[in-house]
């Protein structure tokens, strides 16, 4: 499996080219800046790019996706309950600072428990509510991706309108501690870490 990294817009967001070689085929988690870049990392990694996945709608996440969907010809995929964040194809909005094209609404609408196969690849929709409604994690393997639920030592912010910090916690301790310690996690922002790392550290869940 190809996992390629990159750190993109002025938050600094971790952007995720995956897939896999045989196939060819791969995906590309939250598209949320610096569009020539994410272009250039498709192009090296040779992967033909099927649906491009948002764990949930935040611009910081979301700022280069016109660009991508325009380029690859993609899908995009977002949970149903973050659908309201995509509005309106090629206008613009302005969140935290960033401002952006809007993509079209989503070609699919993803809810808990829907696969996603690229490539011959599963990944499978944890809906993981709090830091936005329509917050996901895709697991696929042992290896999770959490978007701005869970970071390495942190969990994402809920003082946005639309978070709840009981519903972040409740969602961290049911859908992503129950997986095995040893379950990579790539974030929404920061480095790497692993479920039983954070289960032992994070000071946020002890
Ligand atoms: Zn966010
Ligand atoms: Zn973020």
């Amino acid at each position: 499996m190809i996992i390629k990294r990159l750190v993109v817009g002025s938050l600094s967001a971790n952007c995720y080219i995956v897939g896999s070689e045989t196939a060819g085929e791969g995906l590309v988690i939250d598209p949320g800046g610096n569009a020539g870049d994410i272009f250039q990392a498709i192009s090296d990694s040779g992967l033909d790019i099927k649906i491009i996945v948002l764990t949930h709608g935040h611009s910081d996440h979301i700022a280069a996706l016109y660009d991508i969907q325009d380029r690859t010809g993609a899908e995009v995929a977002i949970h149903t309950a973050d659908a309201q964040f995509l509005r309106g194809r090629g206008s613009f909005s302005m969140m935290f600072g960033i401002s952006y094209k809007t993509p079209a609404t989503p070609d699919r609408l993803l809810n808990e428990g829907d696969i996603i196969d690229v490539g011959g690849l599963n990944f499978s929709v944890l809906h993981t509510p709090g830091h936005t409604p329509g917050s996901i994690c895709l697991l696929t393997d042992n290896k999770v991706f959490t978007g701005d639920t869970l970071f390495y030592r942190g969990i994402g912010t809920t003082l946005m309108p639309g978070s709840s910090r009981r519903q972040l916690i409740d969602s961290i301790h049911t859908r992503l501690m129950v997986l095995p310690d040893d379950t990579a996690v790539y974030p929404g922002h920061g480095r790497e870490t692993t479920i039983g790392a954070e289960r032992r550290n994070n000071p946020f869940l002890i």
